[in-house]
């Protein structure tokens, strides 16, 4: 047993948003420097609790160790760097075309943030969204998925641990379509933060755009990798690899396709069947295993069902596809590591978020076509493309419509330095992490003030 935690009920959510307005007047006006410091303080205890923290990530939902630690230095590294910004937060000064006025922008913080989470990222999605919105002066209450409790209350212990006050940082536990839709629908609650399904981020635009509430929305993914003919063939085969099968297909930018030019196609096949064949599944406790299992039965299913209909669409499967039985894994969700070749853009397999370690292998005719083919999804996450060539990165770079473009690398591996996030069906509204285009602008507003001491009636515009 990982651990055991509340579920908590519509009367929690009352409470936890009643104490979460309680303590903003005073949040909101401690200095940020002061609220930088907890923050520090919190990265350090997480830094300190590393070991632990990613093996309990392991545990509760079996990505492998490594990426388990990964996520949790994810999240050490958002606490510094938000708590740095504790003593930034920048506005703008600018000169007035009046005498004796002056002109200022300022962030404010928004007020009550809830924050709706998923399992992938169990430690540090929570402080992609908390950091920041602390940072700024928001007061905070998190709802994380029903599948990775423990790691949040780990989180939020942390903070509490660290010195923030009673009240600022407030956790819910429960159903999603109950308790989330709740806290998103809550009168007390000023702004909405998720990061989710497509499905389930659209049912929260609509019910908080029904009462004008703003919501920022991070949602799935179709990512792609273009493999041109002039790539280093190696380096994009580990990059798919990495891509299509790290954290077992279980992430937002994951490379469920690969675009291959016609000339190298086989050859890429060939290369990637075999190193994909070599990974390990099994217990991500274990050092030599590279995938762990899917995170629950229904998605277990869901992966199988997508199977059949790449089958049923004509695409080949020429690795995987079935339940892994051997050994320990047939006590798991564990699912083969699944590549289809000879698959074509319009497929379902090509088109939905399967979430899983399943790749469809496409073939393209020339650089035009393969971005054609990355960009003719619903989603806009994530894109990468392998090639020698400037022009042809540098094309890529231009007119590949994702949120994020990686050149010579595979389409996973965010930097918390730079915003994160998608457009059309993977994202809405602002940015994840990064400072100014990224968190800062999500979890803050703009005050503007201007003063004029000129001690006479001076009209903008009008007196010029
Ligand atoms: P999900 O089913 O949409 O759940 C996400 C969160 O929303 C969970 O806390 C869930 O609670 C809650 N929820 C579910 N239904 C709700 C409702 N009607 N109202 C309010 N809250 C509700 O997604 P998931 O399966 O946890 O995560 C996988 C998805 O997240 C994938 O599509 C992936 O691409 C996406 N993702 C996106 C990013 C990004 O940054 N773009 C990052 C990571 C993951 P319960 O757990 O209790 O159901």
């Amino acid at each position: 047993m990982v651990g055991v935690v509340v579920r908590s009920g519509r009367e929690d959510v009352d409470q936890a948003v009643k104490a979460a307005h309680r303590a903003y007047e005073l949040w909101r006006l401690t200095p940020a420097p002061r609220r930088g410091e907890i923050l520090f303080k919190a990265a350090e205890i997480l830094s300190r609790n590393k070991e632990s923290l990613g093996r309990l990530e392991t545990r509760e939902m079996g990505k492998v160790l490594s990426e388990g630690l990964g996520d949790v230095q994810e999240a050490i590294d958002m606490g510094y760097y938000m708590a740095g910004e504790g003593r930034r937060l920048s506005g703008e000064t600018v000169p007035s075309e009046l005498p004796d006025k002056d002109m200022k922008s300022l962030r404010v913080p928004v007020g009550v943030f809830g924050l709706i989470t998923p399992w992938n990222f169990p430690i540090a999605i929570p402080s992609w969204k908390v950091f920041p919105a602390l940072i700024c002066g928001n007061t905070v209450v998190l709802k994380p998925s029903s599948d990775t409790p423990v790691c949040a209350t780990k989180f939020v212990e942390i903070l509490v641990e660290a010195g923030l006050p009673k009240g600022v940082l407030n956790l819910v536990h429960g159903p999603g379509g109950e308790v989330g839709e709740y806290l998103a629908s809550h009168p007390g609650v000023d702004a909405i933060s998720f990061t989710g399904s497509f499905d389930t981020g659209k049912r929260l635009e609509g019910i908080c755009g029904a009462i004008h509430r703003m919501i920022v929305t991070e949602m799935g993914g179709k990512n792609a990798i273009i493999v041109m003919d002039d790539a280093n063939l190696d380096l994009a085969v580990e990059g798919a690899i990495w891509g299509g099968f790290g954290t077992t297909g279980q992430r937002c930018t994951a490379a469920s396709r690969v675009v291959v030019h016609r000339k190298i196609y086989q050859k890429f096949i060939e290369k990637f069947r075999k190193r994909a064949s070599r990974l390990k599944l099994g217990d991500g406790l274990q050092k030599e295993t590279d995938v762990g299992p899917v995170i629950n039965e229904t998605q277990f299913n869901k992966i199988l069902r997508y199977v059949e209909v790449g089958k049923k669409e004509g695409a080949k499967l020429i690795l995987g596809g079935k339940a892994c039985q051997k050994g320990n894994c047939a006590e798991g969700y564990f699912i083969e590591p699944t590549i289809f070749v000879n698959v074509t853009p319009e497929m379902r397999i090509a088109q939905e978020e399967i979430f899983g370690p399943v790749v469809s292998v496409i073939k393209a005719e020339n650089l035009g076509d393969a971005i054609r083919i990355v960009n003719r999804t619903p989603y806009g996450l994530s894109s990468a493309i392998y090639t020698q060539d400037v022009n042809s990165s540098a094309v890529a770079e231009r007119d590949l419509e994702t949120g994020i473009v990686y050149i010579n690398a595979s389409t996973i591996g965010a930097e918390i330095q730079l915003p994160f996030g998608g457009i059309k069906h993977s994202g809405y509204g602002r940015k994840e992490a990064g400072g100014r285009g990224g968190a800062l602008d999500t979890y803050s507003r703009w005050k503007v003030i201007y003063r004029d001491f000129s001690g006479r009636l001076q009209k903008a515009q009008i007196d010029k």
